[in-house]
């Protein structure tokens, strides 16, 4: 079956979406328009002349930090440039067939070259959303992000505080990104504390995408994660795996970021099965889709053309991300009950 093919049955299929950077996730098209309107000082020739600066590149190095060069957060001038990208990710994020995503984001990066608030960019960012969520007929949550490198104690408890606040509107958690070499978990505990003591936000930590399964322990122990974004290294040891199957922690992998940035040297040899097979709650998601130059239905297909993953392999990994879905009761029922129906109607097409 040819490629296309194979996305099209894809994209018919129903996903829950647990890892999506907001950042991430900029059409190149409104990039160039923000771009030039805001005078940010990049090649705005043409979208091709800006991909080669703010997407992957095949001859580049694949390292974390060549990945991370590639966020700019010169787009964000005014709260209708954060209302726009946001409308833009969820509708893009919808025609890949999620039917439940939550999409996190950082009120840091988003006021960094502006005078915007963090606030009102979280609002901005919640009431776009869920007006973009609506019209989509998905369901939604959101994440904020808090940067390992810029850690600020107590702006940081001003982003958790409000993010609480904003619960009611959606905002259902708090992740732990950038990088993890330089600023292991110990440095965190008393803001992921906070964080526990809201008891309405959810913790997500990036952790062992390339350092090790000590960082993904140390995520779950110290940190209090209820899931972990990546967790590729949890595999190199046994017992970690094993905690993290016992306490049904979901692990957010994206296979296309991890190739990228380094952190696997080939899809084909990405632990997420090996994980799976141990009984390890994975689920697959998309991370930063416009700078990976890839959408969540190629993640699928890496699924199904390197592991041999078949409808059923497919369908277990959607519950897995409905069970780690941070959504009361009554609406991890309602997705779970569209994505088993989608499922069910798909069966007979094959792969
Ligand atoms: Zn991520």
């Amino acid at each position: 079956m040819e490629k296309d093919e194979r996305l099209a049955i894809l994209r018919g299929l129903p996903k829950v979406e647990l890892h999506r950077h907001l950042e991430g996730s900029l059409r190149l098209s409104t990039m160039l328009e923000l771009g030039r309107r805001h005078g940010v000082d990049l090649p705005l020739d043409n979208e091709e002349a800006l991909a080669r600066v703010v997407c992957f590149q095949a001859d580049e190095p694949r390292t974390l930090a060549n990945f991370l060069k590639k966020f700019h957060s010169g787009w964000y001038r005014s709260y209708a440039d954060v209302e726009r990208v946001t409308t833009e990710a969820i509708e893009d994020a919808a025609a890949q067939g999620v039917v439940h995503l939550e999409l996190r984001f950082s009120p840091e990066h988003l006021v960094r070259t502006s005078r915007l608030q963090p606030q009102g960019v979280m609002e901005a960012v919640c009431e776009a959303g869920r007006a973009a969520a609506a019209e989509a007929s998905i369901s939604l949550r959101f994440l904020v992000t808090l940067t390992r490198e810029r850690y600020d104690f107590s702006f940081w408890r001003m982003v958790v505080d409000a993010a609480a606040d904003l619960s009611p509107e959606g905002l259902a958690g708090v992740d732990l990104a950038g990088d993890e070499f330089a600023h292991p978990n110990q440095e965190y505990q008393k803001i992921f504390q906070r964080v526990k003591d809201t008891k309405v936000l959810g913790i997500s930590i990036h952790a062992g995408e390339g350092t090790s399964a000590e960082q993904v322990l140390s995520a779950v122990k110290l940190l209090g994660a209820d899931r972990i974004g990546h967790g590729t290294k949890a595999v190199e040891d046994e017992s970690v795996m094993e905690m993290l199957a016992e306490r049904g922690i979901v692990l957010e992998m994206c296979p296309i970021s991890n190739y990228q940035t380094g952190c696997v040297d080939e899809l084909t040899r990405h632990p997420l099965p090996e994980l799976d097979r141990a009984g390890v709650v994975t689920c697959i998601n998309a991370d930063d889709p416009s700078i990976q130059r890839s959408s969540l239905n190629d993640e699928y297909d890496v699924a199904v053309t390197r592991w041999t993953y078949t409808l059923q392999d497919l369908l277990r990994l959607e519950q897995n991300a409905v069970g780690g879905a941070f959504l009361p009761d009554e609406q991890r029922e309602a997705v779970l009950a569209r994505v088993e129906k989608g499922y069910a109607e798909s069966k007979d097409q094959g792969l």
